[in-house]
């Protein structure tokens, strides 16, 4: 997963866009999110396939930038988590 980063004014954002939302640039720097710190984690019990029929969905605060990942555990609010990519996005575990 990577994170976009303004050149000109350093505003990091996760969803590509065209123009920086604060300065209005063009120029961007893709970060990599290697770990985060957990905010929330959410054991969701219906998904869509391709899916696991289970598991949570965790919002991570990486550097000020609020993510999604999945993980098979639940993950304490307040700690670390790593990051990783499959195939089918983002996923994370306890650090
Ligand atoms: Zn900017």
């Amino acid at each position: 997963m990577n994170i976009n980063r303004c050149r000109n004014c350093g505003t990091k954002f996760l969803v590509a866009r065209s123009v920086c939302p604060k300065c209005g640039k063009e120029d961007f720097e893709h970060v990599p999110a290697r770990s985060g710190i957990v905010l929330e984690s959410v054991e969701l019990i219906a998904t869509p396939d391709p899916y696991p029929d289970r598991y949570y969905l965790v919002l991570l605060d990486v550097d000020d930038v609020k993510v999604f990942c999945r993980s098979q555990e639940k993950l304490r609010e307040g700690s670390q988590a790593d990051i990783q990519d499959d195939e089918l996005g983002p996923t994370c575990r306890k650090a």
